[in-house]
């Protein structure tokens, strides 16, 4: 079957086909500037050439007329007509407490995610958005809804509840919920089969390092914690966010600022992290290689201090899982920086962690980077969650 998996953003859609069988990419692309002038749409066949024109886009429906009309075009489509694509994947950011699996879409669901929308006020209406836009495109084609947060809604309480009055949990239902979740249960399935073992019986640390950053703890087949919380913004040093703060910053620098709430929160999504660390030189962790390998002072700071950051996330989740058997690094920065997982791991060697450097230094490949024989085995397994998507889709839809 070919799945259509759609990630839909409030002015982007990016989207992958896949055959569900060979689980091979069969046609990418993105939709960007959706309902603002300039609208591009880009479209690469598997193995062809990308294609980018700039088209206008009123709204996500047009959108995806445009994505369907790319993938049946004659010359460079890949599929005859919509009767070829057997379902739909859509990923949905926040699922709150009702999700904790994927789910067919019908109008019950869709009224559930609504009920989610106040919990991430950005994402899900523009996932929403793309569910409707497609429907009406595609009435008769099973669509399925992946959540960012359902892997980890086996976190038990203790690990879920802030240290907040506990009616605020009841009234609001302010916990941590954690994100990335597609990414982490990928990872961490890979992980149990490289290493030839059953899923339930291996204690793992995933740590997925990209633009945004999280790490997950999994035990029993389940995830026992997460970094993320209520929103995306607590836990590691990302690539703009700030990660966790003391909670009295805000209200200081609102007063020392003059600012308001909504101005400090601006602050610490899109100019914390090592953006900020860097002295607002960059987000960009290729940036801050550079400039760590220059000796520039912010950039070391930056790449220190996210690297300290992880090691300590991981040294906590030793802790709540009693040991570990492996950590595996994913996404943009813990696939491609092997600096990044050599600082991590040189404070590991508490767990016996000694790396394989030539094979730290590989790219692009499900790969062992601990030596031969050490108690705690580490890992490289590059992400794919339009595949996990896919994956979940075609067994809802089956
Ligand atoms: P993601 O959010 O998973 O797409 O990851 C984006 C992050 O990965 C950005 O900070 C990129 O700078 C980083 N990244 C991508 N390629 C490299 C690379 N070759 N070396 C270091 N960082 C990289």
């Amino acid at each position: 079957m070919n799945v259509l998996v759609i990630n839909c953003g409030s002015s982007s859609l990016k989207f992958q086909v896949i055959d569900s069988v060979s689980e091979k990419c069969l046609a990418k692309g993105l939709c960007e500037r959706i309902g603002i002038e300039g609208s591009m749409i880009s479209y690469t066949p598997d193995g062809g050439e990308k294609e980018k024109k700039e088209i206008p886009m009123p709204d996500h429906t047009k959108a995806i007329s445009l994505v369907l009309e790319a993938l049946t075009n004659e010359k460079t489509g890949v599929i005859k007509d919509l009767s070829e694509i057997g379902a739909v994947g859509h990923r949905i950011v926040h699922g709150g407490e009702k999700f904790a699996n994927s789910t067919l879409i019908n109008d019950e669901v869709l009224e559930a995610i609504k009920e989610c929308n106040d919990l991430a006020p950005l994402h899900n209406p523009a996932n929403l958005i793309g569910i409707n836009a497609c429907r009406e495109l595609m009435p008769n084609t099973p669509m399925v809804a992946v959540f960012d947060t359902a892997f980890h809604q086996s976190i038990p309480a203790k690990a879920y509840m802030y240290g907040l009055p506990v009616s605020l949990y009841e009234k609001y239902k302010i916990r941590r919920y954690g994100f990335h979740g597609t990414s982490h249960s990928y990872v961490s399935h890979r992980c149990a089969e490289l290493m030839g073992k059953n899923y339930d019986d291996v204690k793992m640390i995933v740590c997925h390092l990209g633009n945004g950053a999280s790490v997950s703890a999994i035990k029993g087949g389940k995830c026992v914690d997460t970094s993320m919380g209520l929103t995306p913004l607590e836990g590691l040093i990302m690539g703009t966010r700030s990660g966790d703060i003391d909670p009295a910053i805000i209200e200081f620098l609102a007063h020392k600022e003059n600012l308001s709430i909504d101005e400090v929160m601006t602050i610490l999504n899109k100019k914390s992290g090592v953006l900020g660390l860097s002295n607002g030189v960059s987000s960009d962790f290729r940036d801050i290689e550079d400039g760590y390998r220059a000796g520039d002072k912010y950039m070391t700071l930056a790449m220190e201090a996210f690297c300290y950051r992880v090691a300590k996330y991981v040294g906590a989740y030793v802790a709540s899982l009693n040991g570990v058997d492996a950590i595996a690094f994913t996404a943009g920065i813990g696939e491609n920086a092997p600096i990044v997982r050599s600082l991590v791991c040189e404070y590991l060697g508490y767990l016996g962690v000694e790396l394989n450097e030539e094979n730290n230094n590989k790219r692009g490949l499900d790969i062992e980077i601990s030596k031969p024989g050490c108690k705690t085995k580490v890992f490289v397994i590059p992400t794919n969650e339009e595949l996990a998507i896919a994956r979940e889709t075609v067994s809802l839809v089956k």
